[in-house]
């Protein structure tokens, strides 16, 4: 049985030594090539159910192979995050949001918000808010077309850190959203702390909404975000049966394949000048 144990132990080195190294050379082309300037934000529209037209965008980062294939962000994202380049990636997606907020005003489109994701590492970083409101400032960009998503994982360490941040930046004008909603540790006991504009209902919950529990699942959601006066979005949207639903419910926003993918940034404007006509 010893033996056994052994080998056993040897196999998971084996592995784990196989694991490490698949990250840190992953880590390594990754920094490559942002240094490169081969990451790219990409845009997914998000279209108010009242009058069907595009108020907004969600920043989603995409990371093209040789091959033309891309790397998904689900990969991507937690190597960048425990290798640190979260902070310098994020830093250019908060840059690249500013920028295509001016090159939408340039075609005359002045209403469209960008939201960007932020880790949990960015929000650690001291440095965070001040950057982030330069920026803004630098680009003369109107602060409440930016939009943060947070999710719920941020307060699981140091809330009340987070929470002044967040009011420092809502101070500014820049918006946060709350991001997959419900999936997370439930966090309703800070719902009243965080200067919140904005709810996102996770796509899991969409999807379910035609089978067993889901509809109403999806039904308290919503009211619970409307109580409290947010925004509510829903992601994911995949069928027409879906946003006919959401549409009873009173949801206000939806983002999701229905309507479009995420599209890299000139797909982007043209679809938004189609919708606005
Ligand atoms: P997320 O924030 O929950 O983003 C929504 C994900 O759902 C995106 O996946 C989007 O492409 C996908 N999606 C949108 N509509 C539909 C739909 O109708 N059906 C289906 N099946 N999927 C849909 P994506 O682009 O692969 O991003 C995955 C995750 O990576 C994001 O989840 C986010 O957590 C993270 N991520 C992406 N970009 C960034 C970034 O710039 N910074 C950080 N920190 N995280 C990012
Ligand atoms: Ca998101
Ligand atoms: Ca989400
Ligand atoms: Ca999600």
């Amino acid at each position: 049985a010893k033996k056994h144990n052994t080998q056993k132990y040897a196999y998971f080195d084996d592995t784990l030594e196989q694991k490490m190294a698949w990250r840190l050379g992953m880590a390594q082309q990754l920094r490559a090539d942002f240094k490169a300037q081969k990451l790219q934000l990409w845009f997914q529209p998000q279209i108010d159910l009242q009058t069907t037209k595009v108020v907004g965008c969600e920043g989603l980062l995409r990371w093209p192979t040789e091959n033309g294939n891309m790397i998904s962000p689900d990969i991507f994202i937690p190597i960048a995050e425990h290798s640190g380049l979260i902070i310098e990636i994020g830093d250019w997606v908060i840059e690249q949001a500013c920028r295509e907020i001016k090159q939408l005003e340039n075609l005359g489109i002045t209403k469209i918000k960008i939201s960007v994701n932020v880790s949990i590492a960015q929000f650690r970083d001291p440095t965070f808010s001040k950057k982030l409101v330069h920026t803004i400032e630098s680009f003369n960009v109107n602060p409440e077309l930016i939009e943060l998503e947070i999710t719920e994982s941020i307060l699981m360490n140091n809330p009340n850190a987070v929470i002044n941040v967040l009011n420092q930046l809502k101070a500014h004008g820049i918006q946060i959203a709350l991001d997959d909603f419900g999936t997370g540790f439930s966090s309703l006991s800070y719902l009243n702390k965080l200067p919140l504009s904005r709810m996102k209902i996770d796509r899991s919950f969409v999807q379910d909404m035609d089978s067993g529990n889901g509809k109403t699942i999806v039904q308290t959601i919503l009211s619970l975000g409307q109580k409290l006066t947010l925004k509510t979005i829903a992601e994911g949207v995949e069928t027409e049966t879906q946003a006919q639903y959401l549409t009873e419910l009173g949801c206000d926003i939806i983002q999701g394949y229905l309507y479009s993918k995420p599209l890299p940034p000139e797909d982007f404007k043209l679809f938004i000048e189609q919708s606005l006509k």
